[in-house]
């Protein structure tokens, strides 16, 4: 069964960037472009692996994470954030808050496949040779 990714996302040129760096790499990706939109999918789709902006408006991916933490059929799905790092120590803080791991924006196809790896159940221990885009 191939692999379920739910982005969260609400900037269309992150979205559209996030989509063709996972397509290439042979994954369907389902896209929500805010919060609820989100959280609705998650629910009817329980993906197996979140990647959610941190910066949206209504619902952010802090309040994203919370919520899906909060219910009990999606809290074991890993959450990978994704956010324009500001300052050093910005990624521990969202490790702290309970983020599986996270990506800098403008997101980088090495530590994207990276964060598959490690968070992708299917993908887990996966080792890829280097091939140029
Ligand atoms: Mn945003």
């Amino acid at each position: 069964m191939k692999p379920k990714l739910l982005i969260i996302e609400d900037n269309e040129i992150s979205m559209d960037l996030m989509i063709l760096l996972l397509n290439g790499l042979g994954l369907a990706v389902i896209p929500a472009l805010n919060g609820p939109a989100g959280l609705a999918i998650a629910k009817s789709e329980v993906p197996d692996l979140i990647i959610s902006d941190i910066q949206m408006l209504h619902l952010d991916g802090h309040a994203v994470l919370k919520a899906l933490r909060e219910d009990r059929h999606l809290a074991h799905i890993p959450v990978v954030a994704v956010t324009a790092m500001t300052m050093v120590g910005d990624g521990e803080r969202l490790l702290d808050a309970g983020f599986d791991g996270y990506l800098d924006k403008p997101v980088n196809y090495e530590e994207l496949k990276m964060i598959l790896v490690r968070h992708l159940p299917a993908w887990k221990g996966r080792i890829f040779t280097y091939e140029p885009l």
